[in-house]
């Protein structure tokens, strides 16, 4: 019985397995890591390309077995709580991620792998399967109501792309929601910062009051919020889904300029 608890939701239509297969682009000096690969059915498709090195990562410990007896030597399985695991994988490049991740952790295991330190030298892409409400949030465009903390943390770093929506009805047990297949690639320039967290505390109190216009919550950040308002340009009669990504970004870098 597959386990709600855990996001099981199995995938079980072989043209969309191949066309999320495709869409990555496998080829034989790889290393491939899949998250969350449950019965294998991804995986089995994935292992036709021939990667170099096949790593996935399953929490469930019935499925981790039953992986292990399905593919024996030729993948390397992982039984392990991936949001347990970012600080150990370190793996060969080129490193491609692949996953139809279990919902109720999707964000979190994407933004953990956003935060990690000079992304592009680890992760060539990232190949996932989300709820389509939540890849609507990570594509979201400024000036649309979307638009929020995940399109920002998530264009700080990457290149997003939607390959295809994907009817429910291709899983087991189908879900209640669309899903959507997103690729993201992490980019060689990107702004730095001291501290991720300050990013996400900037956007938390902007996207927390995400009615009220930005005054407020610019008063809160910064003393001289005026002057500031004049030198990045920004309308302070504006509501905080009008900034832009890059605006966003300015305002952090400002913004730890105080703290420390
Ligand atoms: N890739 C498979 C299964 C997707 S369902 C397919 O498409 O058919 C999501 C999978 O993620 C399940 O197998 C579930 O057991 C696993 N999972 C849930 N939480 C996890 C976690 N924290 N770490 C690793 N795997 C997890």
């Amino acid at each position: 019985m597959p386990k709600k608890s855990l996001g099981q939701n199995f995938l079980r239509d072989n043209k969309i397995l191949n066309n999320i297969v495709e869409s990555g682009d496998i080829l034989n000096n790889d290393t491939i890591l899949e998250i969350g690969p449950g019965t294998g059915n991804l995986t089995e498709v994935i292992l036709k390309k021939n990667p170099k090195r096949f790593i996935v990562i399953e929490k469930d410990k019935n499925l981790a077995n039953l992986l292990k007896k399905k593919f024996n030597s030729k993948i390397e399985v992982i039984n392990k709580d991936i949001l347990d695991c970012y600080d150990k994988i370190n793996f060969d490049m080129p490193i491609k991620v692949f996953g139809n991740l279990p919902y109720n952790i999707s964000t979190k295991i994407l933004t953990s792998f956003i935060k990690i330190e000079n992304l592009k030298s680890k992760f060539e892409k990232f190949v996932f399967v989300f709820q389509k409400e939540v890849a609507d949030r990570i594509l979201a465009e400024e000036n649309t109501k979307n638009f929020g903390r995940l399109s920002i943390l998530t264009s700080w770093k990457t290149n997003k792309v939607k390959v295809m929506d994907i009817d429910p009805k291709y899983f087991f047990p189908k879900p209640k929601v669309w899903s959507s297949l997103l690729i993201l690639t992490p980019r060689l320039k990107v702004e730095k910062f001291k501290n991720v967290k300050n990013l996400e505390h900037l956007t938390n109190i902007f996207f927390n009051q995400r009615r009220k216009m930005i005054k407020k919550p610019l008063k809160q950040l910064f003393k001289n919020y005026e002057k500031i308002a004049q030198d990045l340009d920004l309308d302070l009669n504006t509501r905080p889904q009008n900034i832009t990504n890059k605006k966003y970004l300015e305002l952090c870098k400002l913004y730890e300029n105080l703290v420390k």
